[in-house]
């Protein structure tokens, strides 16, 4: 499997599609995602054009996962979450859907279920205020 620049990752990352942005670095990007499974779900992306965990390196992979503790940690403060979960999905057969490697941010209150994966689109100013929310705790 190879990586194909025309997914909708790629086109947020080359600012081609808006998205509701959360934190930025050299090598990672942080977003809300658009069918949130729970308040406050967000992405992190490397900018790096890795399809999935397998094919990226180690390198990514740590950036990766340095924005995601970061981002995380201010996104369950800002949802007032009592926890989170981070999931990753690789392949369509593994629930992928966007085939750039990304990790998904979960805040979790006490006792919540998850909305349907790739579900409902969620209203964008409610995105851009949690999206604020999360960024003012950075
Ligand atoms: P996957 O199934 O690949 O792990 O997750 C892809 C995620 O991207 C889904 O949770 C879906 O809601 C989200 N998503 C799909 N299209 C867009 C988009 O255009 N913008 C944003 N911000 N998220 C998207």
């Amino acid at each position: 499997m190879t990586y194909d620049t025309s997914n909708i990752f790629a086109k947020i990352l080359r600012g081609e599609i808006p998205c509701h942005k959360i934190y930025e670095d050299e090598h990672t990007l942080a977003f809300m995602d658009v069918m949130p499974q729970v308040d406050g779900h967000c992405l992190v992306v490397p900018k790096a054009p890795s399809r999935g965990l397998l094919d990226a390196n180690l390198e990514t992979l740590s950036h990766v996962l340095l924005t995601t503790q970061k981002v995380a940690a201010a996104a369950i403060k800002a949802m007032k979450a009592d926890g989170f979960q981070i999931r990753q999905f690789n392949e369509a057969a593994g629930g992928q859907t966007v085939f750039h490697l990304h990790i998904h941010i979960l805040p979790m209150k006490e006792g919540a279920t998850l909305k349907a994966h790739s579900g409902q689109m969620a209203d964008h100013a409610l995105l851009a205020e949690q999206a604020k929310k999360i960024r003012d705790l950075l």
